[in-house]
């Protein structure tokens, strides 16, 4: 089987990594998975404001992701949804379990993501980009998160949906993983599939994150180990 724009099943699209692309934050990355593109910059840890949020055994993560106006066809609404809300919840929720927050009680770790183009899996290209910011910003990590959306098109599982693809498959499992010990930090799902599928898509999805946990590192390697 070949897809729309000629990949096996278990492609992912191309993709690039970059890390440090920001000057003024303390770590960055730009992530492109096709013509999905996100930037992240984090600033921190620093001194948690308003104080009342901080807490008092561990750093917060301040997660917040934006489309541009200029990411979609139709020129988006600037500013936060109710969509770009529950993502940057879902997002930090998978990158939390990877950072080292109690290293830092009371502090604040804040992690801006613009997806400034999107094609599909905009939530897992902001986690991508996001974790290496987290580690170029020198934050201490379990390990890097990497994350692939994954779908089922005429029978066949399919890794990295594109956007044409998004409504052929008849379901978009987005799933995040540390890939060392293969904990997984976001699997979310909406539709109806038999449990056979829903292991397979898993499987295929870690496999698809394994691939782009190679590149996030390689990314990281090309910054630092000059
Ligand atoms: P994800 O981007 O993580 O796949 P969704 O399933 O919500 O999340 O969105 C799928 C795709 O639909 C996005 O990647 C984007 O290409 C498109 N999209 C989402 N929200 C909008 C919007 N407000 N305007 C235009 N396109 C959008």
């Amino acid at each position: 089987m070949k897809r729309g724009d000629g990949r096996k099943p278990e492609d992912i699209r191309p993709m690039e990594i970059t890390a440090g692309v920001l000057q003024k934050a303390n770590g960055s990355a730009m992530v492109k998975m096709g013509r999905t593109i996100a930037v992240a910059g984090v600033f921190g840890p620093r001194q948690m404001f308003p104080r009342r949020l901080q807490q008092f055994s561990r750093a917060v993560l301040q997660c917040r992701y934006i489309m541009t106006p200029f990411s979609t066809d139709e020129r988006a609404r600037p500013g936060p949804s109710r969509r770009s809300k529950e993502l940057s919840m879902v997002i930090n929720k998978a990158l939390s379990a990877a950072v080292f927050l109690e290293e830092f009680p009371k502090a604040a770790i804040g992690v801006y993501i613009d997806v400034i183009q999107a094609d599909a899996g905009t939530r897992t290209a902001a986690i991508n980009a996001a974790s290496v910011a987290l580690a170029d910003a020198g934050i201490p990590m379990r390990d890097l998160v990497a994350a692939v959306a994954v779908g089922k098109i005429d029978g066949k599982y399919v890794v990295d949906l594109a956007g044409p693809e998004e409504e052929l498959s008849d379901c978009d499992l987005p799933v995040a993983v540390m890939p060392r010990d293969g904990r997984v930090t976001l699997l979310q799902m909406d539709g109806d599939l038999p449990p056979e599928d829903v292991k397979q898509l898993l499987k295929i999805a870690k496999e698809g994150c394994a691939k782009i946990y190679e590149m996030e590192k390689e990314a990281l390697r090309k910054r630092w180990m000059k």
